[in-house]
C-alpha cells in the first residue's frame, strides 16, 4: 500500500463525520497528517466531505447513491458502511492531486 493510501485510509473516518456534521477532533487529525501536510488534509476531508452529501433544508441526504434523509449519526453510519472503499477512493486522489501540485 502506498503512503498515500495508507493516510486516506486513516482519513476515512474523518471525511465521514465531517459530511455527518458530527464534530471532528482536528488534533487528532494533526497527528495524523503531521505538519508538512496538515493544510492539504485539512482541505482533502472538507472537500470531499462537502462532495458526498447534499443538504436540502438542513437535512442531509447521500449524493453516492441518493439515499436519505439521514440524522447527523445515520449519515455517518451509511457512510461508514455502505461507501467505505468509494470515501477511501475519493481522499486518494484528491490527496494526490493536491500533493503534486505542491
Ligand atoms: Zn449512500
Amino acid at each position: 500500500m502506498s503512503k498515500i493510501d495508507s493516510l486516506a485510509e486513516r482519513l476515512i473516518e474523518f471525511v465521514a463525520r465531517a459530511a455527518a456534521g458530527i464534530k471532528i477532533d482536528w488534533s487528532h487529525v494533526a497527528v495524523i497528517a503531521g505538519s508538512s501536510l496538515l493544510s492539504i488534509v485539512t482541505e482533502v476531508i472538507t472537500a470531499v466531505a462537502s462532495d458526498i452529501i447534499i443538504k436540502k433544508n438542513g437535512i442531509r441526504y447521500c449524493r453516492l447513491c441518493n439515499k436519505g434523509p439521514f440524522t447527523k449519526k445515520g449519515m455517518y453510519l451509511h457512510l461508514i458502511r455502505v461507501h467505505r472503499y468509494e470515501l477511501k477512493v475519493a481522499i486518494s486522489e484528491e490527496l494526490e492531486r493536491r500533493i503534486r501540485a505542491l
